[in-house]
């Protein structure tokens, strides 16, 4: 069975919540929509104050190239624009609505028919895209209609959907294929036609037969999109590998993968562009598993953007006693939340309870020269040497060793048997080797 051909680790899958079919979460009755839910710099309200908003407006516009619209996931009254408190404790802006009833745009098709045909073309996919404020909801949140747009000079090929979904105990990507395996085909369909590609695969791990059952029925229907069982291992979701594990090409050091005639979206992308350009509905729903195995419910929700993470932690008994790390994300690359007043975001994909046991680091003892990071290092790096570089200050030397590389998967820590934390290290490291980079004069 294929897989990417260097490194990766095997971390327990701990998939608890994939027998949780997905269920819509109350709207909440205020919202907190953040202006920063995308790569790149935060959306500009459009709104004040005292107007009335439909679900599905457009409350602020995208502010540069790199940057996406954000629309009201509720109906109500804009109450005020203030700055509020992410996850990670810092402030951005985002506009607060008190919820009043559920009143959609006009134009938006709220039925359950599967539309099929594709009827916009090209352009209009991509500026369709655009204004729905479609963003990665792989990890990155990157402006997905310029992941669409390659650069001048460069070409895709063919288009890979990310079904790995090879963090543990995420499984929200899960419950999309086998819940909508037709919509996800379709938006792959609409994102091959944007492409101007013919060739399309969605790389699914091992460890989600169903998922690779069901989508699989379908290769009639669709036969130019491949389903590829994944041997499962991480991180198989990460661009680089996973363009590795189902083509075979290798992305180069400081390359994009469209220099491998590959562009990467994932499986949420995939339902929220069907969503845009079949249904023209904007991102402002996301899908996000609870799980851990201290909490009593493992469940899938559908929440509208916006919706303060308490009222869903509320929603399954509150933060379990044995907890004692609340995390957005996976184990191996979420972040630990430090406030969960902090509304849901489009990118959303999980809140992880773990307990003392699972995140006590043990002490951290001396490096053995084992090499069992260097061989685990999906990108090839040397993490041992990076972390050696890194706490005596040498950046020339991280910078000679490609430091930038890094995709700060965490398999060296998780691997490392003296328990450094090698990736803390490497990822400051990193940072400042990026900025040292970025800058110097461009030629
Ligand atoms: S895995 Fe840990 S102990 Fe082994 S070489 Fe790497 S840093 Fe050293
Ligand atoms: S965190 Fe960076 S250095 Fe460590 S294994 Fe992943 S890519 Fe390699």
């Amino acid at each position: 069975m294929k897989t990417f051909s260097i490194g990766g680790v095997h971390p327990c899958d701990s998939k608890i919540s994939a027998g949780a079919a997905i269920e819509n979460f109350p709207i909440p009755e205020v919202a907190y929509i953040s202006m920063s839910q995308h790569l790149g710099a935060p959306a500009e309200p459009v709104v004040a104050a005292g107007d009335k908003v439909k679900t599905g407006q457009l409350i602020a516009k995208a502010n540069g190239f790199i940057s996406a619209p954000v629309h009201s996931s509720v109906s109500g009254t804009v109450k005020s624009i203030e700055m509020v408190k992410d996850l990670a404790g810092n402030l951005c802006k985002a506009v607060i609505i008190d919820v009043e009833g559920d009143e959609w745009m006009e134009g938006i098709d709220r039925s359950e028919d599967i539309v099929r045909e594709i009827k916009l073309d090209q352009k209009e996919i991509i500026a369709r895209i655009a204004e729905c404020g479609i963003v990665g909801l792989g990890g990155a949140t990157f402006p997905t209609n310029v992941k669409l747009s390659p650069p001048p000079g460069k070409k895709a090929e063919f288009l890979i959907i990310n079904g790995a979904e090879c963090e543990p105990y995420l499984t929200s990507d899960y419950r999309v294929m086998i819940e909508m395996p037709e919509q996800v085909l379709i938006g792959a369909a609409i994102m091959m036609k944007a492409l101007g590609v013919t060739k399309g695969f969605v790389g699914i791990e091992e460890n989600k037969p169903e998922a690779i059952r069901v989508l699989s029925g379908y290769s009639e229907k669709y036969p130019d999109i491949q389903i590829v069982p994944l041997k499962k291992k991480y991180p198989q979701g990460g661009e680089k590998q996973l363009i590795d594990a189902v083509v075979g090409r290798q992305v180069p050091s400081m390359g994009l993968p469209i220099d491998t005639g590959a562009v990467v979206q994932n499986v949420g992308t995939a339902l929220a562009v069907y969503e845009a350009v079949q249904k023209n509905k904007p991102l402002f729903e996301g899908i996000l598993t609870v799980t851990g195995e201290c909490c009593p419910q493992q469940r899938n929700f559908k929440h509208r953007v916006g919706t303060p993470i308490s009222k869903i932690i509320e929603a399954v008994g509150g933060v379990p006693e044995e907890a004692v790390k609340v995390i957005s994300g996976g184990p191996m690359m979420g972040k630990a939340m430090c406030n969960i007043d902090a509304p849901t975001l489009k990118g959303s994909s999980s809140v992880l309870f773990l307990t003392e046991k699972q995140t006590k680091r043990k002490e951290e003892g001396n490096c053995i020269r084992c090499a069992k990071c260097v061989s685990v290092c999906p990108m090839g790096l040397e993490p041992y040497l990076l972390n050696k570089l890194g706490r005596a200050g040498r950046m020339d030397d991280l910078e000679a060793n490609r430091v930038y590389d890094c995709i700060e998967c965490g398999c060296c820590s998780f691997t490392c048997p003296a328990y450094i934390p090698l990736l803390d290290m490497i990822r400051l490291a990193k940072g400042q080797v990026m900025r040292i980079m970025r800058s110097r004069p461009k030629n």
